[in-house]
């Protein structure tokens, strides 16, 4: 993906990143080809990543929780939280997000910069796309958590 990010303009902005950790795609943001189970505690131990939920099946069958990965926020502890909002840890306002370009979730580089400044940036990727990306990982996914919140 071509690099868009808009320095200046986050930097008087960045309400996004400041309501809430951008969505990690399990489809671009893994170093293999699906995420791995070491790749996933990795991330979820270096504090910048946490596990979130789409309440119920996001594709429409029994489940009650769809997990997706996205970008922690300051006010979470842990490794799972459904959050109604809040600033990443990865967010400061003197330098805007600290992860390098290649580093970001899809999520925070599929955002499609604002030209006026009156509102949150754009985004294809959303929550429910992201969420139906993890689908088929959701197994791993809690056989993590349970093992690290034991
Ligand atoms: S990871 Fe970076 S782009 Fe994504 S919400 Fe946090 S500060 Fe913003």
């Amino acid at each position: 993906m071509q690099n868009n990010e808009n320095k200046n303009m986050c930097k008087t902005c960045m309400l996004c990143c400041k309501g809430m950790g951008c969505e990690v795609s399990p489809l671009y943001d893994f170093k293999a080809e699906v995420p791995t189970k070491e790749e996933i505690i990795s991330m979820l131990k270096s504090g910048k990543f946490i596990f979130d939920w789409w309440e119920g099946d996001v594709n429409g069958g029994d489940r009650d929780y769809s997990y997706y990965m996205r970008a922690k926020n300051k006010n979470e502890s842990g490794y799972k939280n459904g959050s109604w909002g809040g600033e990443c840890v990865n967010f400061s306002e003197v330098g805007g997000c600290s992860l390098t370009w290649k580093a970001r979730p899809f999520g925070g580089k599929s955002l499609i910069p604002k030209m006026e400044l009156t509102g949150k940036c754009v985004t294809p990727y959303s929550k429910e796309v992201c969420a139906k990306e993890w689908y088929p990982y959701n197994e791993l996914v809690r056989e993590i958590l349970d093992e690290l919140e034991d």
